[in-house]
């Protein structure tokens, strides 16, 4: 009997206990640094000379590990092998793939401050955002495997007197999984595990930026019992093998989590049918978020400034779902920026496995420069009211900044900066802070800081986005409660730990038998 689907609670680290413990894990973890990984292909481990070297963004010189890299011959092997092992995976019954996950979001839980000491290193995390990444890979299992054996039992469709007639899902295929490295834990697990509790098999390219996460997870669903040539591994660089994974006549879902840009070229190419292609693919895409905290003239302030501080800062800002807009009334705007920015200068900023830290280094020298351009940016068009320094001396460090004054058509208030930037918008009235909050491309998340009824009421048809919060920040979706995923040039809504997510990696069967 399965007991019911409840999230994984996260870590209080004030208590001494478990700051010790993770201290231990982290401890546990640099001793394990710098080794290196294989690729799995048919479950054969394949190791290649030329790697992808892993490195701590809080101190470049510390290399977490070493991935082998694919190329398009190896590429090519882990889509024929999982094209092969279809038949058998597919015929598992949705309690035994079901258990596959079970047995290993037990074992991710049994070691779970190890897992999240592994985000420390390898993308920076602070300990309580590590947590929470590594609690929600847990529950991207439990929830799915409990919901595939629903899904397993099909719909009900009605049926006329002498005949039975049945509505059932069955897999779509081989699936390409492309994680990202932000919640380098929790989707690269759930979008794994999704289409392979389904019964379909995959192919994942992790991300070059967090590709030792991966390994080790891949580790847990060899010990959960996966049977070989159903998950395959295929770390490598997006020019050599991303567009062939895409093209690939035999690939037939895609589940991606990443940039607009990237997104858009996989939607795209995902439409050619290539020859030998017998199927149209089928395309999961979840992109960028420029996305707002509205403040209107009734809200509690304390509130207001915590909402802010949590969206905007929460992984120094690296969450397609972080806050990086403020809308505030006039009659508030003064004091709630004032107040965010005494804040934001008292955020620690460090290396999140020394110490634990508020926030901790940006992903990379790419992302540190772009947004470090943003600053230049942001003094032209608005104020720099705190931070807009940064140091890559030995990691990707940036301060908390918040610009003031900006125009909601400006650049700082359009484009995704993806770093602990936050732009505040002053307006008049509440119907302007919805047209501010609307006017930009994408629709991931938003949240209204209100005790106007009214106002949240129209908030709940107006303000455009997937995930829409009032009296809090917009970050943290939880699996099962908050279901993921955004409008727009956010992606194709597929809202990932939600009751609609499995069916959307199986195709529905209509089944009629006359008697
Ligand atoms: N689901 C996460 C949240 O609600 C964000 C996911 C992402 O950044 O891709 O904060």
């Amino acid at each position: 009997m399965v007991t019911s689907y409840r999230h994984e609670p996260f870590t209080d680290f004030t208590i001494q206990s478990n700051k010790e413990a993770f201290e231990a894990a982290l401890r546990l973890v640099k001793g394990e640094l710098g080794k290196d990984y294989d690729l799995l292909i048919d479950g054969e481990r394949i190791s290649t000379e030329d790697k992808i070297e892993s490195v701590n963004p809080a101190l470049t010189k510390e290399v977490v590990g070493r991935v082998s890299k694919a190329t398009k011959e190896t590429a090519n092997e882990a889509v024929e092998s999982a094209s092969k092992a279809l038949n058998d995976w597919k015929k598992w019954s949705p309690e035994a793939r079901a258990g596959v996950l079970f047995r290993a979001a037990a074992l991710v839980r049994r070691r779970k401050h190890e897992f999240s000491a592994w985000l420390a290193y390898e993308v920076g995390k602070p300990w309580k955002e590590a947590d929470a990444d590594t609690a929600e890979a847990i529950d991207f299992m439990e929830y799915y495997a409990r919901q595939m054996i629903e899904l397993g039992k099909g719909k009900h469709v009605e049926s006329r007197p002498g005949e039975n007639n049945q509505y059932v899902y069955v897999p779509t295929g081989v699936a390409l999984v492309i994680p990202p490295w932000n919640l380098a834990f929790a989707i690269m697990a759930g979008t794994t595990v999704a289409p392979l509790v389904t019964g379909n098999t995959v192919v994942m390219k992790p991300s070059p930026k967090s590709p030792v996460i991966a390994a080790k997870f891949v580790e847990v669903l060899e010990e959960a019992g996966l049977p070989k040539g159903v998950l395959q591994f295929v770390p490598g660089d997006d020019e050599e093998i991303g567009d062939y994974l895409v093209d690939h006549p035999k690939t037939a879902l895609i589940s991606f989590t990443g940039s607009r840009n990237v997104g858009m070229r996989i939607y795209e190419r995902a439409s050619k049918v290539q020859p030998g292609q017998q199927h149209l693919k089928r395309v999961i895409a979840e992109m960028g978020g420029k996305d707002t905290v509205v403040v209107d003239d009734t809200a509690n302030l304390d509130t207001a400034v915590d909402a802010i501080l949590t969206s905007a800062y929460g992984f120094s800002g690296q969450k397609c779902s972080s806050g990086s807009r403020v809308v505030a009334h006039e009659s508030v705007y003064d004091e709630v920026l004032e107040r965010v920015v005494a804040k934001a200068k008292e955020l620690s900023v460090g290396n999140a496995t020394e110490e634990n830290v508020y926030m901790g280094p940006v992903i990379d020298k790419v992302a540190f420069d772009k947004i470090m351009g943003y600053m230049e940016v942001g003094k032209e068009e608005g104020r720099l009211m705190v931070g807009g320094s940064g140091d890559d001396s030995k990691g990707y460090f940036i301060q908390p900044t918040v610009f003031a004054d900006l125009d909601p058509n400006s650049r700082m208030q359009q484009e995704e900066i993806f770093g602990p930037v936050v732009c505040f918008t002053k307006v008049k009235d509440f119907d302007e802070a919805l047209d501010v909050a609307n006017n930009t491309e994408y629709g991931l998340t938003g949240a209204l800081i209100s005790d106007n009824r009214e106002h949240i009421e129209r908030a709940k048809v107006e303000f455009h986005v997937g995930n829409l919060y009032f009296n809090r920040n917009c970050t943290g979706a939880i699996v099962g409660y908050q279901p993921f995923g955004g409008f727009n040039m956010s992606g194709t809504d597929s809202k990932a730990g939600g009751p609609d997510y499995l069916a959307l990696h199986m195709q529905p069967k209509s089944i009629s038998e006359m008697y």
